[in-house]
């Protein structure tokens, strides 16, 4: 099951910063979802959707050029049975 099929509409993907990126291709190599696409000489996150969130992209990248942004998620506490 994809992390959209799990009822959220929106979910976080990596960013890539094109600035930094100067498409070496590693990020491309190691993901394991298809996530990414090379768009000319620059890379893309182009399937967000099949983004499994790993960050293995992010521990390669030789030129920080990836960053995950963080969610903050509430949660609320069962409620107690006493
Ligand atoms: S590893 Fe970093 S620099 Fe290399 S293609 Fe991916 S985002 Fe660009
Ligand atoms: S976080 Fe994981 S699945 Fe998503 S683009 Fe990076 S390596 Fe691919």
């Amino acid at each position: 099951m994809s992390r959209r099929d799990e009822g959220r509409s929106e979910w976080p993907v990596p960013r890539i910063d094109p600035e930094r990126c100067d498409g070496c291709g590693l990020c491309l190599r190691v993901c394991p979802c298809g996530a990414l696409e090379r768009q000319g000489d620059k890379v893309v996150v182009a399937r967000p959707e099949a983004c499994d969130y790993s960050g293995l992209c992010e521990l390669v990248c030789p030129r920080q050029a990836i960053q995950r942004p963080f969610e903050i998620v509430s949660m609320e506490e069962p409620e107690s049975k006493a």
